[in-house]
Formats: structure tokens, sequence, C-alpha cells
């Protein structure tokens, strides 16, 4: 399945209700402007919820199934853009309804507003906007970088909004035709509920694999790579896949119990798991020091950023900067464990000679396999990476597919730079180190 089906896909069930509801439009009469203004604020009101259910949904983290929308991270951009829908809709909702009673009287107007005693149905549906203003706003940008952390247990309130929003509309919700009502909200609800129970409780029982730290090396002062083994059944995985590690080690610093998403740099076939980790800030930091022996626990794969069955000799350029040389190294190592043809050019961007990490290992894998070039950018030499730089140094590079992996401004310089190198957008993947 394409991401671009896999997206209509839940779009189209997250909208249902409200195409649903946009079947019966012939049978009401929408002829006076409150009538239609209350039409639209019903109608707001049940794309949004369900919308905010859509998104839920979404939130399960089964390893696999980001696969049909090009990985979790874009699976991510979908959870995110439902959300935004919702809340857009669901701020619209009580406005519209207001106005239409407007068109009765101020009264009418402001009962439909503001709660008065134990109204229950009013109250669920303040609430549950409210909730969703503190547990959607801190990841906005515009707001400010958010705070990983923060925002991550701030999201926690989607699970009461949605039971709020969930109880206001059994109470008032009468637009739907009733075993409608009754199939749509039922079964939406209860893939969310699957959804979050799986994410929240069977996986961290059942889904984390423990592994052990076997040993750690320095490749840098501010990079480490974690050798890990296990016991137990070992973890399947494809090139470029990550998983989210928890470490177990009681002395770190910052991050300890904490999970973050960290791409395998080890080849698929190897015995145990390497992962190699860059120090960007508390958490990452820290595990520099993970004691040797400790436990770490992983979640996944996900990820898709390599496809499943690729020719090997279709010819690729890889684009990566800084530690987003981490998917790209698994496939080296990779490719060069399978031993066949490739046509493969690797440009590494990087500040100086000093960063350019694991290029021995590169230049090794391209002394062995033929038709695998790595060629270095140095910003420090060459300035920002362009086309000039991109057609001189790889050879039909629109002819490509090309990968990118690399930090937010690497990535969207990379893309101009491949769209102006003449490669369509179509053959363009990208693989983002940021969640938000
Ligand atoms: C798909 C993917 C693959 C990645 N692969 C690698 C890799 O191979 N090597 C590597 O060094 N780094 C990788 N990262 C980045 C790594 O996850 C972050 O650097 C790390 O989580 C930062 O945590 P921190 O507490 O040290 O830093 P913070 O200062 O808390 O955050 C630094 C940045 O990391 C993001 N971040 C923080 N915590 C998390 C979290 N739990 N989940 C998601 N994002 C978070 C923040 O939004 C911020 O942009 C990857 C990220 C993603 C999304």
């Amino acid at each position: 399945m394409s991401p671009k089906l896999a997206r209509t896909l839940i779009w189209t069930l997250a909208l249902l209700p409200a195409l649903v509801v946009l079947t019966t439009l012939g049978e009401r009469d929408l002829s006076s402007p409150s009538a239609f203004l209350n039409f639209l604020g019903r109608l707001t009101g049940i794309a949004g919820l369900a919308l905010m259910l859509g998104a839920a949904i979404l939130s399960c983290r089964v390893p696999g199934f980001d696969r049909p929308f090009g990985g979790l991270t874009k699976l991510w951009k979908t959870h995110h853009q439902l959300a935004t829908a919702a809340f857009l809709l669901l701020l619209a909702h009580p406005l519209l309804l207001m106005f239409a009673a407007a068109g009765f009287s101020l009264d009418v107007a402001v009962a439909t507003l503001i709660p008065r005693g134990a109204d229950v149905a009013l109250w669920t549906g303040w609430g549950a906007l409210l909730l969703m203003m503190v547990f959607l706003g801190p990841g906005y940008r515009f707001f400010g970088n958010p705070d990983y952390q923060r925002w991550k247990h701030l999201h926690r309130l989607a699970a009461p909004a949605v039971v709020l929003a969930l109880v206001h509309t059994f109470y008032l919700s009468r637009t739907l035709p009733w075993i409608w009502e009754w199939v749509l909200w039922v079964g939406l609800a209860a893939l969310a509920v699957a959804s979050i129970g799986y994410r929240f409780v069977w996986s961290r029982r059942f889904g984390r694999r423990s592994y052990r730290v076997a040993r750690v090396d320095r490749p840098a002062n501010n990079v480490v790579e974690l050798n890990l083994t296990t016991e137990g059944p070992a973890l399947l995985y494809e090139a470029g896949q990550f998983v989210y590690l928890t470490p177990q080690d009681p002395n770190l610093t910052a991050g300890f119990g904490e999970e973050h998403p960290y791409t395998l740099s080890s080849a698929p076939g190897e015995p145990g798991l390497r992962i190699a980790i860059k120090a960007l800030g508390d958490a990452s930091r820290a595990i520099g020091n993970i004691a040797e022996g400790s436990e770490v626990r992983l979640e996944g794969p996900y990820g898709g950023f390599f496809p499943k069955t690729s020719t090997p000799d279709a010819p690729e350029l890889w684009i990566a900067g800084g530690i987003g040389i981490t998917p790209f190294l698994a496939r080296a190592r990779h490719l060069a464990g399978v031993g066949e043809r490739v046509d493969v050019v690797l440009i590494f961007c990087v500040q100086d000679e000093a960063r350019a990490l694991w290029l021995d290992e590169f230049e090794d894998v391209a002394a062995s396999l033929p038709g695998f070039h790595v060629q270095m950018h140095y910003f420090y030499k060459e300035g920002p990476l362009d086309s000039t730089f991109v057609n001189e140094r790889c050879p039909n590079a629109s002819d490509r597919t090309v990968y990118i992996c690399g930090p937010g401004p690497l990535l969207t310089l990379a893309q101009q730079v491949a769209l102006s190198a003449g490669v369509p957008g179509s053959r363009i993947v990208t693989e983002e180190f940021d969640l938000l």
C-alpha cells in the first residue's frame, strides 16, 4: 500500500461520521441562517470528535503498522494533522452553535455556551476542549521549542479529553441516524481504546525486548556506539529502521527508564545490535556513561526509510548530515555483508574532518563493494551543499532515488538541492530525527 493510500484510508475512516451526516443533507431544512449555522455547528462537532478518535487510533505504535505510511515519523505527521484539524473544528463547534442560537435571542445564545448547575453535557464539552488546548499547545513551534518529555506527559491528557468528548456527544448528539450513532462512535472508540491499550499496557509488558550493553565504542568524544546482546529471541529488523531504547542503568544522570528513538546502526544479519548515539541533550549525553553489562529495553522496529524490496543495482544517492549517517551506516554494513554489485553514491555532509565519523569504514566498503562511492562534503571548505556539488560528484543524480537523513536544516536544503539537480519529488525519501 502506498503512503498516499494509507493516509487517504485513515482520513476517510476518521471523517466517516461527518460523511454519513452529509448524506442526510437532503432531508434537512436549512433555509434559515440559524438552521444552517446549527447544522454546521453539529457537523464540526461530529467531524472534530471523529478526527480526535482517528488521531488516537494512529498512536498505537504497533511495529509494522507504520510501514504503509512511510515510517513512524510520517505516521506521526498524519496523527498531528488529524489532531490539529480536530482541534480547529472543535473550536469552531461551540461558536457556530452560539451564532445559530443568537438568531433566536441573546439569552439562548448565552445558554448554549455557558453551563448552569450540573449541566453534564456542557461541562464535559468545555472540559474536553480545555484539555485539548493544554495537551496540544506545547506541540506547536509557535509556542517556542517544545520540551519533549513535558510535551509527552501533557499528551496523556488526550485520554480524558476523548472520554469527556464522548460523554458530551452521548448527551447531545442527535444528528446521525441512531444506528449509525452507535455503530460509528462505539466502533471508533473501541479502536481508539484498543490502540491506547496496546501502546501503554500490552507493549510495555510484552513488546519490549531485554538486551545488555556488551561494549561501548567511542568513535568521537560526543558519540558512542552501543553494542548490545540478548539471551532471548533476537529483534528482526531491516537496515535503516529504528527502535525505542529505554536504559535501565540506575546510575545514569539522566534518561533512566526514559524511551528515546535511535536507529540501529548494525547490519540486520550480524549477531547482536549496534546503536550509535550523539549527545544532543540530557539523556543522549548521559548514555555516554552507561555501564557495560547494564540492561536496555528495546521496542520496535519502526520506520521504513529504505524500501522493503529493492533491486540491488537500482541507482541510489544517499545524502547524510552529521548523526543522520546512522541509517546509511546500517545499510552500507548490510550491503557489504551481502556483497552484490550496487550503484550507490553517498554524500556525507559534515562541518570538518574531525566529524567525518565512520569514514574509514565507508571507505573500506567502497573498496570492497563494486559501485559504492563515498563523497565527503565539508562545510568549512565548500559552504552549504548545492546542486553543482551534487552533479559534479554524483553521475546521473537525476536518475537516482535520493535518500536524505540529517538535522532539519540539512534535510530541507538537501531536498531543494535534489530537486534542482533534476530529481523528481516522488524519488526523494527523507528520514527525520525529530518526532514533533
Ligand atoms: C526516527 C529517529 C531516529 C533517530 N536516530 C538517532 C540515532 O541513530 N542516533 C542519535 O544520536 N539520535 C537519533 N535520533 C535522535 C534522538 O532520538 C534524540 O537526539 C534524543 O531522543 C534526544 O534526547 P535528549 O533528552 O538527549 O535531548 P533533548 O534535549 O530532550 O532533545 C533534543 C531533541 O530530540 C528530540 N527528542 C527528545 N526526546 C525525545 C524522545 N523521547 N523521542 C523523540 N524525540 C525526542 C527533541 O524533540 C529535540 O528535538 C533519532 C530520532 C528519531 C525520531
